[in-house]
């Protein structure tokens, strides 16, 4: 059996940078982050170990034993920012900029009068964080909110898109959108980030060579479920887990070539724990397979 890694997988530069600055020695555990810093259970908990306190939301600042509090990679708005400073707390914001990017891209479409539009998941930290300093907006995930966008009756309308988003969904919705007779006038900016693509375009081509794919990453994690939607999309079989625990070495029974891939949270001594279990498990099923010469 063979075993291929993804050619981009696993952590990106925004969910680094947001890890390396919580683990800095300056907090010497004075330091709260308001939801997860990333979508990964192992580094949450290895966040806790160094004794920073996480807490769910801003909706739990009152649970806020520390001096010191940090945004995560996902961002937040400039209100959240505020009332945080208000509170008395130090604000460290670790936001990626790819995500303030699309905070500022909606903010300009605004200001040129578009009715602001996001394509992602109303719930998503993220986009709570995009759409928190505006009056009025709408979020978009899928064919079946079309709707709402007649029901709200504006014309020229301004879309972006969460970060993490899946190119192809994206593009087709945007192309459904143009189409619609209620609209007149479309500004889209394709936000998704250049890391979350890149990890999208290489699944696909891996896709094409295996016939098992193995995703790793939080089950929370939003770019990771895209990662597997690719793999439906392909008809590749894929099972999505979080560690090498999770493994199951039924799923590689008859498969000739098992590839690897990891959502943007994902760090590397994960993904490498993975490959070395799967590297194991074929040798296994070789041993196994093989006739015993006595
Ligand atoms: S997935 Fe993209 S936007 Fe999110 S932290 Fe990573 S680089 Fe930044």
């Amino acid at each position: 059996m063979k075993v291929s890694l993804a050619s981009a997988l696993g952590t990106c530069f925004g969910v680094q940078d947001a890890i390396n600055l919580a683990m800095g020695p300056e907090f010497h555990s004075d330091l709260t982050i308001i939801g997860q810093l990333v979508h990964n259970p192992q580094v949450n908990e290895s966040l806790k170990n160094n004794g920073v306190d996480l807490i769910q939301g801003i909706e739990d600042i009152s649970k806020i034993k520390t001096k010191k509090v940090m945004i995560t990679a996902h961002g937040a708005a400039d209100k959240t920012k505020q009332k945080l400073i208000d509170a008395g707390l130090i604000v460290y914001d670790a936001s990626c900029p790819l995500v303030m990017r699309v905070h500022k891209t909606i903010k300009s479409l605004v200001d040129k009068e578009y009715f602001p539009v996001v394509i992602g998941q109303k719930d998503h930290v993220e986009v709570k964080g995009i759409v928190g300093d505006l009056d009025d907006f709408l979020v978009i995930n899928g064919e079946s909110d079309l709707e709402k966008i007649r029901e709200r009756g504006k014309r020229k309308l301004g879309i972006v898109s969460q970060t993490t988003q899946q190119v192809d969904k994206v593009e087709s919705l945007v192309k459904k959108i143009r189409e619609m007779d209620c609209v007149d006038d479309v500004a889209f900016v394709n936000t998704i980030c250049q890391p979350t693509r890149d990890r999208q375009i290489a699944v696909w081509e891996l896709a094409e060579q295996v016939d098992l794919m193995i995703v790793i990453g939080g089950f929370n994690s939003s770019n990771t479920k895209k990662l597997v939607q690719v793999c439906d999309e392909k008809n590749i079989e894929a099972h999505h887990i979080e560690s090498s625990t999770q493994l199951q070495h039924s799923w590689f029974k008859g498969k000739e070539h098992v590839g690897i891939t990891a959502g943007t949270s994902t760090p590397e001594n994960v993904i490498n724990e993975v490959h070395q279990e799967i590297l194991k498990i074929a040798k296994d099923m070789k041993l196994k397979s093989e006739p015993v010469v006595s």
